[in-house]
């Protein structure tokens, strides 16, 4: 079964095709950043406009790297949310106008499943059931994944996402938009234990997450400094220090709690690198494993769309007939196949 898959929830068009025996054949992004970068963030209308520009050329694009034809796929799975709702019309509607001529079923994945699964696409995949740590822009949380389809929420962010904190604190040091990546880069330069900064809820006894007071820290603290490159260098290291302790003493306590061995990261801030070695270091001396998409497959692409289409093809064959986005969307809502149930 061939399936394409369209992302357009944000401000990145993905487009790519998954084979269910061969695996992933191609796939293609086209990042925004730069167009939104002026505003010093994502122009909703803006952001449609340009996936309307994209999808087909990418599309097109994608399916000649892949020697197919429009012809030869079998299913169209699109990002129905949570997203921007103009930016996922596009890919509803282009997705859905395709297979109509082409009669063949759509599905309407969830973004965050698309992020949760990312990780299978990989020679050495988890098996289920796993945790996952979705770090992403919007959300923060640990799941328990026991399937396709069945996702247990064991905690998640009180107010601002792992992303969001990463973006908003390397504004206040003036890294521009989106931030995290640049903030990551200046905190291999930093001084450790210049300064320090609150680990907000470390010992909550949960599983959730806060990190608004994190970034009110990290303001109280520009205020009082001069902000050179060595000040804001060792600011960005402390704020990830905290950041990614937090992190995986909850990932930790999500482990302990279910008692399984496999962790698997997913979203943009899975990219951050001292996240990943210290979550490696940590894992291995508890006897767990941790798994990671690969670094393309961390932000927003389509890869994950078609894969998570493709697996929700397999368990419940017929697609959707007509379609509708939900820019507001929640992941434990989602109905676990028929096949998938325990
Ligand atoms: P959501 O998936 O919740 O709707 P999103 O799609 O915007 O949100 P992603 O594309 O998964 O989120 O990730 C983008 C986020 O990841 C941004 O906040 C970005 O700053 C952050 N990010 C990307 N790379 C890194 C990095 N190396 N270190 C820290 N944060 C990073
Ligand atoms: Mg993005
Ligand atoms: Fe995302």
């Amino acid at each position: 079964m061939l399936v394409l898959g369209i992302e357009s929830s944000c401000d990145e068009t993905g487009i790519a095709l998954y084979d269910t025996e061969l695996g992933l054949l191609s796939h293609a992004i086209y990042s925004q950043v730069a167009m939104h970068a002026e505003y010093g963030g994502v122009v909703p209308e803006l952001a449609s406009r340009d996936h309307i520009r994209r999808v087909l050329p990418l599309t097109q694009q994608i399916l000649d790297e892949s020697r197919k034809t429009l012809k030869d796929l079998d299913a169209i799975a699109y990002t129905k949310g949570p997203g921007l709702a103009g930016a996922l019309l596009v890919g509803a509607s282009i997705g859905c106008a395709l297979a109509f001529t082409l009669k063949i079923p759509t599905l309407g994945v969830h973004h965050l499943e698309g992020h949760l699964l990312s990780p299978l696409i990989s020679d050495t995949p988890p098996v289920f059931p796993f945790v996952a740590l979705l770090v992403s822009g919007g959300h923060t949380q640990l799941m328990q994944v026991s399937g396709v389809g069945q996702y247990e929420l064991l905690g998640e962010t009180m107010d601002d996402a792992a992303g969001e904190a990463f973006d908003k604190t390397a504004k206040l040091l003036g890294l521009g938009y989106p931030g995290g990546p640049a903030l990551s880069e200046i905190a291999h330069k930093g001084q450790p234990k210049r300064f320090k900064l609150p680990r907000p809820m470390l010992h909550s006894g949960d599983l959730n997450f806060s990190f608004s007071g994190l970034k009110t820290a990290v303001l109280t603290l520009v205020n009082k400094q001069t902000l050179d490159d060595q000040t804001k260098a060792d600011i960005a290291l402390a704020f990830q220090e905290a950041m990614v302790e937090v992190l995986i003493t909850k990932s930790m306590g999500a482990m302990e709690k279910t008692g399984l061995t496999q962790l698997v990261v997913a979203g943009g801030v899975g990219a951050n690198s001292q996240l990943r070695e210290q979550l490696t270091r940590n894992t291995q001396k508890k006897g767990v494993t941790v798994f990671y998409p690969k670094l393309e497959f961390c932000t927003d692409n389509g890869a994950m769309i078609a894969y998570a289409g493709a697996m929700r093809l397999k368990h419940s064959p017929a697609g959707e007939s007509c379609f509708t986005v939900k820019p507001r969307w929640d992941m434990e809502m989602l109905t676990t196949p028929e096949s998938d149930k325990v």
